[in-house]
């Protein structure tokens, strides 16, 4: 709540969109259209189930990028990639991971990305526990025990169960004492792993450096069955993710001397470096084709699932809204461009890389709306920064048919991102960027770079209102007589150093990753 005392500005904007009026033609067109004719499911099959996740330097990324270049030709709308950079090539083949002593059982678990392949045959080894050491020396002398066993690195979780779930039927007793055991437990687990000399980055590459056959890791993302899955820091063997259920199976046999063993298959393919890309796609403005209204979402994904809340329903977005503009405002005033960035997982990098190479369009940007937090219908918008924000947003949103923006809580002038998604990119450029917050449906816990974020979890009528919301503030910043002020805001002192606080600047992206 800290944000209204030095933000000033802070309303619902139902006080103003009473009066709004939904009667004109190429408004009442689009949402007829978004509402009767969706693309959405059918683009969001061909997204997240054929083409699939969408890793960066992945054959599955390109394949995502040449398909978004021919569906906007079908739809009439000039498309290219745009190359930025290169990337470490790789392609994820089969896991196979089971338990072979001391009974057999199939696990439910993944091999890292960029992990390089087992053979065919793969690994079969024993597991062990890191032990409990008093400093770096002991966990020294202990470190030759790794050859040839498969080390189990994560934390034994006490419960596969959420908290929710828990304060849902535990007795409060019980809840506090699990709590406090967890807790007691994962400060023990730091400690220890501090006194090893290592973190859990540095670990698994000291492991097989001494000849360890593979790591076994549970990235648990607290809720039933969810792990987060991203890259592997081994070179040469393999680092998997088990599921809670089957990590905790495997490292209770391993701690009551049962010598459990996993054969673990893990294939995948090195493709050399290959280059990365932005799709870009735009339609050209008719009286102010110089100036731009920048719809944008990153296109690449984690690969635990199919990145369809993270960010395939920001992609279909921004895809469909496309479509609509084409379809019913195909002669705009100004330049409509929609980004579908690259490797933005990894750190903008995309969009970075757009905003280097594109000053002209960055400095003629009338606003760029991104949307990057999961599936839900967007519920917060915030100014950036911009100190006449209010003025502009609000009389676009005032546009919007009022169910929509009811649920839209709006903070102005707001403060500019530092990061967490690409918008970032734009406004450290000074360029009007904005994000289209959405309710989480449990992103955080349940989809956000998990094995878990998949077709199934995309609720289309949210994903529909956004494309409504989003076609129309297009088509209002288009048409809008005023070109959009940029004036900054005067940031708040930042109350732990007492300094003012700056406005953010373009930082350089990576332009060729995981070559290293
Ligand atoms: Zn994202």
């Amino acid at each position: 709540m800290k944000k209204i005392t030095y933000l000033g500005l802070f309303l619902l904007l139902s006080s103003f969109s009473l009066v709004a009026q939904d009667t004109d033609p190429v408004i009442e067109a689009m949402i007829k259209e978004a509402n009767d004719n969706s693309h959405l499911q059918g683009l969001g099959h061909e997204l997240m189930d054929i083409i699939g996740p969408r890793l960066v330097g992945t054959p599955q990324m390109k394949k995502a990028h040449d398909w978004a270049v021919s569906k906007y030709g079908q739809w009439g709308i000039s498309a290219r990639n745009e190359q930025w950079g290169e990337w470490r090539g790789w392609e994820r083949g089969i896991t196979h991971i089971d338990m072979v002593y001391p009974r057999v059982q199939s696990l439910r678990g993944t091999q890292l990305a960029w992990n390089p392949s087992t053979s065919k045959a793969g690994v079969n080894a024993e597991l062990i526990l890191l032990p409990t050491v008093t400093d770096s020396l002991a966990f020294a002398k202990w470190l030759p025990s790794v050859k040839g066993k498969l080390v189990l690195v994560s934390m034994h979780q006490p419960t596969g169960r959420p908290d929710y779930n828990w304060e849902e039927f535990a007795t409060d007793k019980s809840f506090t004492k699990m709590k406090e055991e967890r807790d007691a437990q994962t400060k023990a687990w730091r400690a220890n792993m501090r006194n090893t000399g290592y973190n859990s980055r540095t670990l698994p590459a000291a492991l097989e450096a001494a000849g360890a056959a593979g790591i076994v890791t549970s990235n648990w993302s607290r809720g039933f069955g969810v792990n987060k899955i991203f890259s592997a820091r081994t070179k040469k063997i393999p680092t998997v993710d088990l599921e809670l259920e089957d990590y905790g199976m495997i490292y209770r046999l391993a701690e009551s001397g049962q010598k459990p063993r996993l054969h673990i298959v893990a294939q995948s393919k090195e493709l050399g470096t290959v280059p990365t890309f932005n799709t870009i796609a735009e339609i050209k403005g008719t009286q102010k084709p110089e100036e731009y209204v920048i719809l944008s979402a990153h296109f690449d994904s984690w690969d635990g699932g199919t990145g369809a809340t993270d960010n395939g329903t920001g992609t279909l977005i921004m895809m469909e809204a496309m479509r609509i503009l084409k379809k019913y405002y195909p002669n705009p005033k100004r330049t409509i461009l929609v980004g579908h960035w690259g490797s933005e997982e990894q750190g903008l990098n995309g969009s970075r890389a757009f905003v280097e190479d594109h000053p002209e369009i960055v400095a003629k940007v009338q606003a760029s709306f991104n949307q990057d937090n999961g599936t839900g219908r967007v519920v917060r918008l915030s100014g950036g920064g911009f100190l006449h924000a209010y003025d502009y947003l609000s009389r676009w949103l005032n546009a919007v048919p009022d169910e929509i923006t009811d649920e839209i809580e709006t903070t102005f002038p707001g403060t500019p991102a530092r990061g967490g998604s690409d918008y970032a990119s734009f406004q450290a450029a000074g360029a009007p960027a904005f994000s289209l917050s959405s309710l989480n449906w449990s992103y955080w816990n349940y989809t956000w770079h998990t094995n878990r974020d998949t077709y199934d979890k995309i609720i289309f009528d949210d994903v529909r209102n956004n494309v409504i919301l989003t076609a129309i503030l297009a088509y209002m910043a288009s048409e809008d007589p005023e070109t959009t002020s940029r004036v900054k805001s005067v940031l708040p002192v930042n109350s732990r150093t007492g300094k003012q606080r700056e406005w953010p600047t373009p930082r350089t992206p990576t332009r060729k990753g995981g070559l290293d």
